[in-house]
């Protein structure tokens, strides 16, 4: 079974959002006919640059909703950290990165960059050096760059926060609390978790504006 027939497909096409054309191209060659359920109930919000809890099971398309939202608002003339994807494994990072990497291709010069421990820090430090548009990382690994001066999301104009009940489960509240303080106050917050325990509801009440509560509850 291939990935998209696995993913709930609704009947509504990408091409009835305000998209860039070079993002409904990509969509094209990805062969996403059509929208994830979660796709077709957030990115009309995402797009409107409403503040979105998402919650859904894995595999229902997360992550090219909040990608092809952050992809949309992006000014890519403007080399700076405008997107911040805190994740919370690095395998979920990569991934992520490779999806919206894939999202983004042949739109100009589209730098996506990951930041996640379990790799020496030196050659992160070089990259960021080059700068990037994205940053999709581990909420440690951030801190750490953070601390050292190394990084500057004072231009971050969208925080994702994908699987938001397992970074607290894996204990990066104190983190994720860090890297919030560093970010301007006015910018568009994405929160997605499967679960929405209390740990979870307290933080949308902090950081998020009048957010729109959006569910999916089965994949299949
Ligand atoms: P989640 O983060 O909700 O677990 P993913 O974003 O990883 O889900 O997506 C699951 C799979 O569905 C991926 O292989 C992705 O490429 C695919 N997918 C996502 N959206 C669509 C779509 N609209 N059409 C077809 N496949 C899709
Ligand atoms: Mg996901």
């Amino acid at each position: 079974m291939s990935q998209s027939a696995k993913t709930k497909q609704s009947n509504a096409a990408f091409s009835s959002l305000p998209l860039k054309k070079g993002l409904l191209d990509n969509l094209h060659t990805m062969n996403y006919q059509s929208m994830t359920s979660i796709q077709e109930q957030s990115l009309p919000l995402i797009l409107a640059g409403e503040d979105v809890i998402g919650q859904a099971k894995t595999g229902s398309g997360k992550t090219a909703a909040y990608g092809l939202g952050l992809l949309n608002k992006l000014d890519v003339k403007r080399f700076r950290i405008q997107s911040l994807v805190l994740c919370p494994t690095r395998e979920l990072a990569d991934q992520v990165a490779k999806e919206i990497r894939t999202l983004a291709r042949g739109i100009h010069n589209i730098k996506v960059l990951t930041l996640c421990g379990g790799v020496p820090m030196g050659p992160q430090i070089g990259s960021l050096e080059h700068g990037a548009h994205i940053i999709v990382g581990t909420p440690g690994r951030i801190t750490d760059h953070l601390s050292r001066n190394r990084l500057d999301l004072s231009n971050v104009e969208m925080l994702i926060l994908d699987e938001a009940d397992r970074m607290l489960e894996m204990g990066f509240q104190d983190a994720v609390e860090a890297i919030l303080a560093e970010l301007p106050f006015t910018k568009q917050t994405l929160l997605f978790s499967a679960t929405f325990p209390k740990q979870i509801k307290a933080m949308t009440k902090n950081i998020m504006h009048s957010p729109h509560h959006v569910t999916v509850k089965e994949v299949h």
